[in-house]
């Protein structure tokens, strides 16, 4: 088999069709564009409920390479659910649970207004730990994402391969619960990609390939798509395969221009063209 990404190798994120498409319609766009995964993010799930999200995604033939995001122990911008990080992080390992999801995708939140970056990742760490058994005993995994650090502050403190590495193994020796999430917009800038990517060896739980676009305009809604930018995702794909990565590919991207074209199918064959394209 060629190296090429092939269409059933290939996921994609809800959010890329935009942050109000809500789950059927992103099911819908996924499978026409020939999609074989989608990653729900969790208040569509929940706004239906994890049964009929789970049936629904199941009926389009897709698989759920990872529910979006969960973790907030940090402190922060965190989602307006009105929960405290907790029981939103037990709530997200039961839905996953019920939606076979490949894994959980955790951020870590922000720092908090103290400032005290140490005391945020503590935070999640002990966050992380407190929930682990729930999380065994659902067969759930949890992938820790680490973030590019100009969100540190307000959205995620898990800052780079290594340190999320380092988490997941103190958290879990064994590898069984928690791994990696690597993102090409949040690691292509690290100096040592290639092997900071092989020592996660087979802790990778989930591969976001999107792009960083120069200049990027806006830090957080102007995101590429593969071959848009200067992230390589070809490169990170080749990295995470070679570390034995053999799970679904995502497409993941928070673009305005994408998401002005207000037409979740074109923009869903876009996303599918580029994968293939650079992905
Ligand atoms: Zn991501």
């Amino acid at each position: 088999m060629s190296d090429a990404l092939q269409p059933e190798q290939v996921s994609l994120n809800q959010r890329t069709l935009g942050p109000d498409v809500d789950l059927r319609t992103a099911v819908e766009a996924a499978a026409r564009a020939g999609f074989r995964g989608i990653a729900p993010w969790r208040e569509h799930v929940t706004a239906i409920g994890a049964p009929a999200a789970a049936r629904l995604i199941r009926d389009a033939g897709l698989r759920v390479s990872g529910l979006c995001r969960s973790g907030f122990f940090g402190d922060g911008a965190r989602p307006d659910d009105g929960l405290d990080a907790m029981t939103e992080m037990e709530g997200a390992i039961d839905d996953a649970a019920t939606l076979d999801a490949a894994t959980v995708v955790v951020t870590g939140g922000g720092v908090g207004a103290d400032g005290d970056i140490a005391a945020a990742r503590a935070r999640v760490e002990d966050g992380l730990a407190a929930v682990a058994g729930r999380a065994r005993a659902a067969g759930v995994r949890i992938a820790l994402e680490p973030l590019h650090p100009m969100v540190a502050a307000d959205r995620g403190c898990i800052s780079t391969i290594d340190f999320a590495r380092g988490l997941a193994e103190r958290l879990d020796p064994a590898g069984d619960i928690f791994g990696v999430a690597v993102d090409a917009y949040h690691v292509w800038w690290e100096p040592d990609l290639e092997a900071a990517v092989a020592r996660c060896g087979d802790r990778i739980q989930a591969l976001h390939i999107c792009d960083w676009r120069v200049p990027t305009r806006d830090l957080l809604l102007d995101r590429g798509l593969p071959g848009d930018g200067v992230a390589q995702p070809r490169r990170l794909r080749k990295f995470a395969k070679n570390a034995s990565y053999d799970g679904l590919v995502e497409v993941e991207t928070f673009q305005r221009e994408l998401w002005a074209l207000g037409d979740p199918d074109e923009i869903a064959r876009q996303a599918m063209a580029a994968a293939l394209a650079y992905g």
